[in-house]
């Protein structure tokens, strides 16, 4: 079978970095691969033929066991501040297969995870297990449906092989497509172990790939962090907006090109509380929900100081651009996240007061405990039973103040309604039925679960009586819920 009848079309501009960058390597074979997730629309945008990569051959070239011709596998080096402390990692369980050309020529990084050994593996296996990449499956899909940049996921194959965790698991590889997967931490590596001419090739490279309008500016590269701050300040804007917590922004696992990355420990909150934490190993609650804009501030002004040497020759003055632009961050998140915060309450135009309105509502909403998505969807149905926070007077004063607010706008209240529709998902990837879909699938074999689940957070803003079930909160509090790394 040739290359282009599967739909591959490999360019590989990586490769083409200095050897510094990455080491080249094959995946390590596995016993008996078997598809067990297939995303068919991305294949079909990718320009693939989803019938022949769904056949035994396409199943042996998402396992790794076949590399596809053109292909050009590669472990690719990076480093990372991971909780506050500087080390060098790199591709541990990932390999980058290639970069494909879309029939609409975009170009896309097709990755594996969890296929094995690489020189960044450190004391790692190399391995992944079944329930955390179908995990990662749920999630990455779902926030593209919530219209949220993000890295997707094309496949997940289980491999016929055990591997070791807290107990014996099921081994898997799932296919990672991504815009590019250079990260802060790509930046960092080479800042600290590379030479500045290395540095200008990767800056110029990640320009090439994803800011080619940076090259008609005075200085290409001040506009580069400049467009990494704003992507950054609208990426995490959208998490704050639905309740998303990544769990573990580490450098390393913030993407240049500004789509949500590594999908470990991450879960969306419940409850609304902005101190909710949920990785098992963040103990001082360093990325908690309420501290997530904060903390990619701090990992941009890591990205800046490695381009220091490329904003001005005189240090001083490359520092002072760097300020400059980092310090814009929290101005244009705040402005993105009031607009979002706006159509959420739909609300069209700008008051001053619409940041106590809003702050408001969420300060009352801590107190009584409500749910966060489901406090945004019943306003936005005019439905508010079933929640304390809707019986109490605090927010019966709140709603007529927020009344006011609307019919000082010239919009109808049927544009309201649906701005808020539109920017209210009316379901979310819940912790419960996430776990509830991974134990059918790892523990029984039942993948009809995971199907219905993915089948409702493939539409999250149609509020629809189908998905009723979907929108209900956990019994018990998931405030207690933990997610764990690397697993
Ligand atoms: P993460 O916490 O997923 O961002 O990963 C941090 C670092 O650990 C990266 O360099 C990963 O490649 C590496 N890593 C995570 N899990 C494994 C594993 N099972 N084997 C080897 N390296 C790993
Ligand atoms: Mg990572």
């Amino acid at each position: 079978m040739e290359r282009k009848d599967f739909g591959w079309k490999f360019d590989n501009s990586y490769a083409r970095l200095p050897q510094l960058f990455y080491s080249k390597l094959n995946p390590t074979p596995v016993h008996s691969p078997k598809m067990i997730m297939f995303n068919v629309p991305l294949a079909n945008y990718l320009g693939l033929n989803d019938k022949l990569m769904q056949s035994e051959k396409g199943v042996e070239m998402l396992s790794g066991n076949e590399v596809p011709e053109g292909a050009f596998p590669l472990a690719q080096a990076y480093a990372g501040h991971q909780f506050g402390h500087f080390t060098m990692l790199g591709d541990g369980r990932a390999m980058l297969l290639g970069e494909q050309i879309t029939p609409q020529g975009n170009r896309f990084d097709i990755q594996y995870k969890g296929s094995g050994k690489t020189p960044y593996s450190r004391r790692g296996d190399g391995l992944a297990a079944l329930g955390p990449m179908l995990r990662e499956y749920i999630i990455s899909e779902a926030m593209h449906a919530l219209g949220i940049p993000t890295t997707r996921s094309l496949a997940v194959v289980s491999t016929g092989e055990s591997i070791v965790r807290y107990k014996m698991e099921p081994g898997a590889i799932l296919t990672r497509v991504a815009s590019s997967h250079i990260r802060v931490g790509t930046f960092q590596f080479v800042s600290e172990w590379g030479k500045l001419e290395e540095l200008r090739k990767l800056a110029d490279y990640t320009i090439e790939r994803h800011f080619p309008e940076a090259n008609s500016s005075e200085n290409c590269y001040i506009h580069l962090l400049q467009e990494v701050m704003k992507r950054q300040a609208f990426l995490v804007t959208k998490w704050q907006l639905v309740g998303f917590i990544h769990g573990v922004m580490n450098t390393d696992n913030m993407a240049i090109c500004g789509e949500t990355i590594d999908y470990g420990p991450c879960a969306f909150m419940d409850t609304y509380d902005p101190a909710t934490v949920f990785s098992s190993i963040d103990n001082f609650g360093r990325y908690a929900y309420d501290n997530q804009p904060k903390i990619a501030a701090w990992n941009l002004a890591r990205f800046a100081e490695t381009l220091l040497p490329l904003l001005d020759d005189n240090k001083e003055q490359a520092v002072k651009i760097a300020q400059d632009v980092i310090s814009e961050f929290h101005i244009i998140y705040h402005q993105s996240y009031m607009n979002g915060m706006r159509a959420k309450l739909g609300i069209f135009n700008e008051e001053s007061e619409d940041e106590g309105l809003i702050n408001n509502l969420l300060s009352l909403m801590h107190k009584y405990q409500a749910d966060y998505t489901n406090t945004f969807r019943a306003l936005s149905n005019e439905n508010l039973d079933g929640m304390q926070l809707f019986e109490s007077p605090e927010f019966s004063e709140w709603y007529k103040l927020w009344k006011e607010r609307l019919s000082r706008q010239s919009e109808t209240k049927e544009s309201s309604l649906q701005l808020m529709r539109n920017s209210n998902p009316a379901v979310i990837p819940r912790n419960h039925r996430v776990e509830e879909a991974l134990e059918a699938a790892v523990e029984k074999g039942d993948y009809s679960v995971m199907a219905r689940l993915l089948e409702v957070l493939s539409t999250p803003y149609s509020h629809v009586s189908d998905k009723e079930d979907f929108t209900k909160v956990p019994e018990t509090s998931s405030c207690s819920y933990k997610t764990f790394c690397g697993t």
